[in-house]
C-alpha cells in the first residue's frame, strides 16, 4: 500500500535509436491489430518519450526496433507539447504540387538533405484507443507524416536523393560512426 500523494506518474523510459545499417529499418511493418493492443499501449509513452528526449518532431516504430505499423510525431505548435500517436497510417491523398525542405532523420544522426515531396498530404490512421482520424497536412506537416509513414514502409529520407548524393551521405555517416568508436576505444585506456 503506497500513501505518497505525489500524483504525477514516472516519466517513461526511453528506447535506444536504431540506425543505419540496423536492418530494422529496412523491414516493412505490419498492421498493427487487436491483438498488439497492450505492446502498443507500452510502446506509445516510451516513443513519445524517446522523441522528445532526441530531441526529435516525429519517431516511427521501426526506428525503436518494432515492426508495428505505428509512429508518433509532434511539431510543438504554439511551443506547447501537442502529441500526435498515429496507428496504421496510411497516405489516401496527396497534391501534385511538391515542396523542398531540408530533412534529417534520427536514425541518420548528424546528415542533412533537401527532400522533395507532395506539398500537401491526407492521412488515415487511427489513435490509441482504435478511433479512426483524417488529417491533412502542409510544410512541415506534411514532411513529417510522409517521413514518418516512409519509416513504416522501410524507405529512409536519403532514397528520395540521387543515388550520388544518397552515398555520400551513408559513407559521411559511416566514417563518424568509425571515428566515434575509435574515440571511445581510446578513452578506454
Ligand atoms: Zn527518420
Amino acid at each position: 500500500m503506497s500513501t505518497s500523494t505525489t500524483s504525477a506518474p514516472a516519466p517513461a523510459e526511453t528506447l535506444p535509436i536504431r540506425t543505419v545499417p540496423d536492418p530494422v529499418l529496412r523491414a516493412r511493418t505490419r498492421p498493427v491489430g487487436p491483438d498488439d493492443a497492450s505492446e502498443v499501449r507500452a510502446l506509445i509513452p516510451r516513443m513519445l518519450a524517446t522523441m522528445y528526449a532526441a530531441p526529435g518532431i516525429g519517431l516511427a516504430a521501426p526506428q525503436v526496433g518494432s515492426k508495428l505499423r505505428l509512429a508518433v510525431v509532434d511539431l510543438h505548435p504554439d511551443d506547447q507539447p501537442s502529441p500526435l500517436v498515429l496507428v496504421n497510417p496510411e497516405i489516401v491523398a496527396k497534391s501534385e504540387e511538391t515542396a523542398t525542405r531540408e530533412e534529417g532523420c534520427l536514425s541518420i544522426p548528424g546528415q542533412y538533405a533537401d527532400v522533395t515531396r507532395p506539398a500537401q498530404v491526407t492521412v488515415r490512421y487511427q489513435d490509441a484507443e482504435g478511433k479512426r482520424h483524417e488529417i491533412t497536412g502542409e510544410g512541415l506537416l506534411a514532411a513529417c507524416l510522409q517521413h514518418e509513414i516512409d519509416h513504416l514502409d522501410g524507405v529512409l529520407f536519403v532514397d528520395h536523393l540521387s543515388s550520388l548524393k544518397r552515398n555520400m551521405i551513408l559513407r559521411r555517416l559511416a566514417k563518424e560512426q568509425r571515428e566515434r568508436r575509435q574515440k571511445r576505444g581510446d578513452d578506454d585506456f
